[in-house]
């Protein structure tokens, strides 16, 4: 049960949450030991986070249970062990944690984590794996995953300005100053990107008040000053990137300034199931990708996995394959209007993209598709022509088309589709001269398709809707859903209705993905396509639906999914704002966001 932590905004495992003490603190935040306050001489910033009281160790000593109370998140008596400790011993040295009704956190290691009904979970012997790519991601993926996702994680004695972003983006939710005053005292300063001895510094590269002076005056009480105002700064420059939507973008840059950083991130990227349940499936934020690593995304790798496995092609036209463009959605954009021109409703369009592989014209729209901003080049790495090629493959396996036709520039494109093309024994038709916008190009391409018939608006709305369902709800749900209907309004704002005029669900032209009524919400639970259930207790909900009134959800329920709420009183659809396993958990927080209610 935790009581005094709450969730409220996700990004992959890093949450903006906060801890409601008598004055709640956001989180991810610094949390400070409330006896030092005074000794540190700490300024107006400090004394928010002055708020951590240590109950001790019971190692030297046998120790009560404390007082405790509303302003502290009180650290109840613990016992850490080095690392490297047996089981055994760690099993039979076990504090039996007494259950209190003040803030509170309990101390633990990865192999004891457990729910203990805290509201804090002070993770012991940090600074033996932080520093450690591997040894940090086990660590934190074990801890994380036994204890409850509602409570928060304090990493004590490790955090500096540099790694902090990392140790958030891995889902750490409070830190402490130590590692920066004591680096501080030693005349060491830190910056985000690195640790500086301060006789070596010409000038002190910050502007916080510590280092409005010269540097010959600067000594090392300001610099404990400084370095703790810089951590300070940095968690709200993550926090700023967890409410966007974009801390991942910063990380892959932010983490460069440190080889175990750049490890670090890149572990959490083999350790999917962690990331990726974690990862929301839709979200209005942009998404920059700029560095190789953003292929191994969960959005980009979720986008790729969905188009070559759930996605379906349903038009009989030949295949078209054009290069992406910078502007987003793409059929906004010059290139692609005059292909368009050029194409005249007589193939199906799909665009070749690092980092995303390929996107189906009836995609464009759906995220991170119309989100993402690359540098496009078209001089594309080795290892982005590999993960094109293989979308590309997958894709071409699974729909056939009579004729494909490739419309793409020299570079990455070129190469891409004669690899392909080999490797599937198949005979594309190029048509592209110097460069895919020439007036010789472009006649190329429309003479390609002179003797192709056009598919009418209502094939390409239908399919639209059909290959949104596939994508978003699974294989051949397109078809299940919307076997029969009609279509009213017009693109990007499609609405879908049954051949009796109700509507079944809308096209939401920010994500690209379908929003459910009633009415659709009942088709998708009738039809063979896998429902994402959230079962409720008996009542009504309006709004939303809070994690406490939650009794069970699927597991595989994402943030963003489309989710059909029931209960005993009630028939609803709406959005997931948490995932399945967290909607279970949780004592607090919206679990999902409700569109539509029957009560029964
Ligand atoms: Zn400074």
């Amino acid at each position: 049960m935790t009581e005094y932590f709450e969730v409220h905004e996700r990004d992959g495992a890093a949450r903006i949450g906060e801890l409601r003490l008598a004055e709640s603190l956001t989180t991810p935040s610094l949390v400070e030991r409330a006896d030092r306050r005074s000794a540190d001489g700490a300024s107006g910033g400090r004394r928010e986070t002055a708020v951590l009281a240590d109950a001790g160790s019971l190692w030297p000593a046998e120790r009560d249970v404390p007082e405790g109370d509303e302003s502290k998140l009180t650290v109840l008596p613990h016992r850490a062990f080095p690392g490297g400790t047996a089981d055994e011993v760690m099993e039979s040295f076990a504090v039996d944690y007494p259950e209190v009704d003040y803030p509170n956190a309990v101390v633990v290691a990865p192999e004891t984590a457990d729910d203990y009904g805290a509201d804090g979970y002070v993770l012991s012997g940090a600074q033996e794996f932080v520093g450690h790519g591997a040894g940090f991601r086990d660590a934190v993926v074990e801890t994380r995953s036994a204890i409850p996702a509602d409570s928060a994680l304090l990493l004590p004695g490790v955090a500096t300005p540099r790694n902090v972003a990392t140790l958030v983006y891995a889902g750490v939710d409070l830190v402490d100053a130590d590692r920066a005053v004591v680096a501080g005292t030693q005349g060491i300063y830190l910056t985000t990107e690195g640790r500086h001895y301060l006789d070596s510094l010409d000038e002190l590269p910050c502007a916080c008040p510590a280092c409005r002076q010269s540097v010959s005056e600067f000594d090392r009480e300001d610099c404990v000053e400084h370095n703790v105002n810089a951590l300070r700064a940095e968690l709200a420059v993550v926090r700023e990137r967890v409410r966007a939507g974009r801390l991942r973008d910063y990380v892959e840059g932010q983490a460069r300034h440190d080889q175990w950083l750049t490890a670090a991130f890149r572990e959490f990227d083999q350790q999917w199931t962690y990331v990726e349940q974690r990862t929301p499936v839709v979200r209005d934020a942009e998404l920059a990708a700029t560095t190789e690593d953003s292929l191994r995304r969960v959005e980009i790798q979720r986008f790729a996995d969905r188009v070559t496995s759930r996605y379906r092609n349903r038009f009989s036209n030949p295949l078209v394959l054009v290069p992406c463009s910078a502007k987003k959605p793409y059929s906004e954009s010059q290139s692609h209007g005059q292909y368009h021109d050029a194409i005249q409703f007589r193939g199906h369009k799909v665009s070749m993209t690092s980092p995303i592989g390929v996107v189906p014209q009836e995609l464009e729209l759906t995220y991170p598709a119309q989100h993402y901003d690359s540098a496009v080049t078209g001089r594309w790495s080795a290892e982005e022509k590999e993960f094109v090629a293989r979308v590309l493959r997958r894709y071409l396996e699974r729909n056939d088309y009579p004729r494909v036709i490739a419309h793409v520039p020299d570079e990455g494109y070129r190469d891409v589709c004669e690899r392909v093309e080999a490797a599937l024994d198949l005979d594309f038709e190029y048509t592209v001269e110097d460069h895919p916008t020439t007036t010789e190009s472009l006649a190329n391409l429309s003479s390609a398709l002179s003797d192709e018939l056009k598919y009418g608006k209502r094939e390409r709305q239908h399919n639209t809707v059909r290959a949104i369902a596939d994508y978003q709800f699974g294989e051949r749900a397109g078809d299940d859903l919307f076997e029969s209907i009609t279509m009213q309004s017009r693109y990007p704002k499609l609405r879908v209705h049954d051949d009796d005029g109700e509507q079944l669900a809308a096209m939401v032209p920010q994500y690209g993905v379908l929003s459910l009524t009633l009415a659709g919400a009942r088709r998708w639970v009738d039809s063979d396509a896998p429902t994402k259930r959230v079962e409720i207790d008996a009542f009504a909900p309006h709004g939303s639906v809070l994690a406490p009134g939650v009794v069970d959800a699927d597991e595989d329920v994402r943030v963003g999914d489309e989710v059909v709420v029931e209960g005993p009183k009630a028939f609803a659809v709406g959005r997931a704002s948490m995932t399945g396993p967290e909607m279970s958990e949780s004592t607090r927080g919206i679990a999902v966001s409700v569109r539509h209610v029957e009560e029964k």
